[in-house]
């Protein structure tokens, strides 16, 4: 089989694998949508990209973002024509599957500390026992305050996790069908077992007790800031190389980290295009983009009207017109061909391979295609076209067979704003699992993909 990997030697194959080591990094300090806002704002600063909160006015070649609550980003390149010709737009989410901690989630039983968890986002819930998981979040205090704690990344850290049930005693478990194995109110995570000693020691839950003076002693936070917590229960530790022939990376959170990062490199490099860039990372796509850091907000149409304003473009109507002008890749990821599970494949090659660069979905959803953009093929011969003028390797795929279930993206809310949309993005193995994987050669395809679509649609 012809792969993207036949274009790469020599040099070239260096700058392929010293992006995909930047990836890793990124992606491994890159564990939650606040950190990955973080993370992205870090590079944007590096590579000139100004608050468009704090100028006070814009011009062309100018590089501004904004940062929505420090959970979703969009960033801007502000290009040689009116603002209302349009923008040529990358999306995509930086939010993944998780347990997020419940508002009180301290309780013990049998002598344990646990956490109560609810899931965020579609996981097989028997994936998340018996491994080693890290807690990432923020304490917001009464007093204005915000803590940031990290556990369980550090090489010294402990990590936290949730018991499975033997096998010797699991006669009744293992007759349960998949959705049932794990329950979703069993997921809960252990984080101590020393009972609390000497005069601070009152009658009930001891071991809880304990942990609450560690939690004071190290955050100096109280049982009840929890209710305006945000913590996220995810695998511990770094991206790594997956394969004896180093192709792949296995990582948390490639689900949609990997577009993300991808699509921000690219407006990163854009120096003064024709027409404007956009790159937006938006929150909460896991589920169902709703909220005001997710695509389905206003705060995307906001930060347009607040740079036009700052451009003196603004008015109603070209706002308007610039959505309708707007072009714009959705990329979030796609299911690579898997040799272990055949059957759940999209047949007569309509399925993407590890290898055969970015992905193209006319169209996602499910039964029927319900919940799907259907890209228009006017626009669809757009990309293939400069798609072919900047040799970018590319494929089309569906999300398996037909009928065998589906999912949705952002496409479609962007698409409702009138502009032209196509999902794309980077095909995996095991998504939504603990550990995702992903092919090389497709992450530094689809970088060059959405610089060519920044650079070159119109
Ligand atoms: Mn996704
Ligand atoms: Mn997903």
């Amino acid at each position: 089989m012809e792969t993207a990997w036949s274009n790469y030697s020599g040099k070239k194959l260096q700058a392929l694998m010293d992006f995909c080591d930047e990836y890793k990094e990124f992606l491994s300090a890159s564990k939650t949508e606040r950190e990955t806002v973080k993370n992205a704002l870090a590079l944007a600063k590096k590579a000139g990209f100004k608050d468009l909160e704090k100028v006070t006015k814009v011009k062309v070649g100018d590089k501004v973002y904004l940062n929505n609550r420090g959970k979703s980003l969009v960033l801007f390149v502000v290009g040689k024509e009116k603002l209302e010709k349009g923008f040529n737009i990358l999306g995509a989410h930086i939010d993944s599957p998780r347990l997020d901690l419940k508002q009180n989630p301290l309780y013990e039983d049998g002598g344990l500390a646990l956490f109560d968890t609810h899931y965020y986002g579609g996981i097989k819930k028997y994936q998340w026992v018996a491994s080693p998981l890290a807690l990432h979040g923020v304490v917001c205090k009464k007093d204005g305050t915000t803590v940031d704690i990290v556990v369980g990344e550090k090489d010294d850290d402990p990590v936290v996790g949730i018991s499975d049930l033997l096998i010797h005693l699991a006669a009744d478990q293992m007759a349960k069908t998949g959705a049932k194995v794990v329950e979703g109110e069993d997921l809960n995570v252990f984080v101590g077992s020393i009972p609390l000693k000497g005069k601070d020691k009152k009658e009930k839950d001891p071991v809880k007790q304990n942990i609450l003076k560690l939690l004071k002693e190290k955050y100096d936070i109280e049982e009840e800031d929890f209710v305006s917590a945000e913590f996220e229960v995810v695998p511990a530790g770094k991206a790594r190389d997956y394969g004896l022939d180093k192709s792949m990376i296995l990582g948390y959170g490639h689900d949609d980290r990997i577009c993300a990062y991808t699509s921000l490199r690219a407006i990163l490099d854009m120096t003064t295009p024709e027409r404007s860039s956009c790159c937006i990372l938006s929150d909460k796509e896991e589920v169902g983009s709703q909220g005001n850091t997710g695509m389905q907000s206003r705060a995307f149409e906001n930060a347009i009207a607040e740079l036009m304003n700052k451009k003196n473009e603004y008015n109603e109507l070209s706002l308007r017109r610039c959505l309708k002008n707007s072009m714009m890749l959705s990329s979030d990821v796609s299911a690579a061909f898997d040799p272990n599970y055949p059957s759940a494949s999209s047949p007569n090659n309509n399925n993407a391979y590890f290898g055969r660069g970015i992905v193209f979905n006319k169209y996602t959803g499910a039964r029927g295609k319900s919940g799907s953009n259907d890209a228009n093929p006017e626009f669809i011969a757009k990309v293939r076209r400069v798609m072919d003028d900047n040799k970018v390797a590319f494929q089309t795929s569906e999300l398996g067979k037909v009928d065998q279930g589906g999912g949705g993206t952002i496409a479609y809310i962007l698409a409702n704003l009138d502009i032209e949309v196509i999902d794309a993005g980077i095909a995996l193995h095991n998504m939504h699992a603990q550990y995702e994987v992903a092919s090389k050669v497709d992450i530094y395809e689809a970088y060059r993909a959405y610089v060519a679509f920044l650079k070159d649609i119109k």
